[in-house]
């Protein structure tokens, strides 16, 4: 069955009495070939199981079940459910999983699924939740080896920014923290059904498991980084003294020492400068 045949897809709909829901990002994937480099730039071989996101009428999970040792995928509309029971069958070694991936326990959901084998999660993510979603999977440090998922164009040029760039935010920092990111290719509107109103592309993230950037204390890092980007244009100094009790002068001296100016703002440090000033206002407070 070639589930990238839109007459296919429309007679699976009408079989089970499915329509698309726009509100939970349904812009199912019609082009065979990026299924296809999803899969294979994303890692999947058959020594690792791989994680979906989103299953859709199942087009990717099938590429993945049949390259990977085990895939699992998570599927918040049940209304998908007879769809995938057909478009899946045959495939012993995939498992569709109900609910909701910004609610779902995941480390439970990796020890029961995936009992400490290396994982890859590969995804065309629901736009309205990519943020929280690559945030999540890279905060619970979960035994992800890279994570290659489909995101809007615009979300992926700021998550593979450099940070310290006009480009960059608090998603760049902490993508970078965690991982290495990297640009893979462009997919147009077109490739998909319903078409969207914005083109696509395609990023992998390379998980990092050391701190790479010898930061001291992780939570100060991102309510520092947290702060500073949100007024990322203006003088840092303003919002990082209100939000950590920190006379200005105080700060000052602090950029100085890590060799930015007074009056930087938030794009101007690189992730280098980012963690010294998150280090240096770490000892300050430890000998507060
Ligand atoms: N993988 C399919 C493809 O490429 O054609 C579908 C991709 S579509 C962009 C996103 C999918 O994520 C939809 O099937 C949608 O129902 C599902 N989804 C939306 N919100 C979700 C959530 N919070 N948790 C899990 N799945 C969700």
């Amino acid at each position: 069955m070639q589930l990238t045949d839109l007459s296919v897809i429309r007679d699976l709909f009408s079989r089970h009495g499915f329509s698309f829901t726009k509100s939970l990002g349904q812009n199912f994937l019609i082009n065979p070939s990026v299924c296809r480099k999803i899969a294979e730039m994303g890692g999947c071989n058959k020594n690792v199981c791989a994680l979906e996101i989103g299953t859709g009428v199942g087009v990717l999970t099938k590429e993945l079940a049949i390259r990977t040792k085990k895939t699992a995928a998570v599927e918040i509309d049940r209304g998908l459910e007879p769809i995938l029971a057909e478009t899946l069958a045959g495939l012993d070694n995939v498992e569709v999983i109900f609910g909701d991936i910004t609610e779902i326990d995941l480390k439970k959901l990796f020890e029961e699924k995936f009992k400490g084998e290396e994982v890859v999660v590969c995804a065309n993510l629901p736009y309205y939740i990519t943020s929280p979603v690559i945030m999540r999977l890279l905060e619970e440090r979960l035994p992800i080896s890279s994570i290659t998922v489909m995101v809007q164009k615009e979300a992926a040029d700021r998550i593979c920014a450099k940070v310290g760039s006009r480009e960059s935010g608090a998603l760049t920092a902490a993508v970078n923290y965690y991982s290495v990111p990297k640009k893979l290719f462009g997919v147009s509107r077109g490739s998909f059904a319903p078409s969207p109103n914005v083109d696509s592309a395609v990023i992998r993230l390379d998980i990092v498991r050391e701190n790479k950037y010898r930061v001291r204390d992780e939570k100060l890092f991102f309510r520092i980084v947290k702060t500073i980007f949100s007024q990322r244009r203006k003088q840092l100094i303003n919002p990082l003294s209100a939000e950590l009790k920190i006379p200005k002068e105080k700060l000052s001296e602090i950029l100085i020492s890590i060799g930015a100016k007074p009056a930087a703002r938030a794009e101007e440090l690189d992730m280098d400068k980012l963690a010294a000033l998150c280090n240096a206002i770490s000892i300050l407070k430890e000998r507060q």
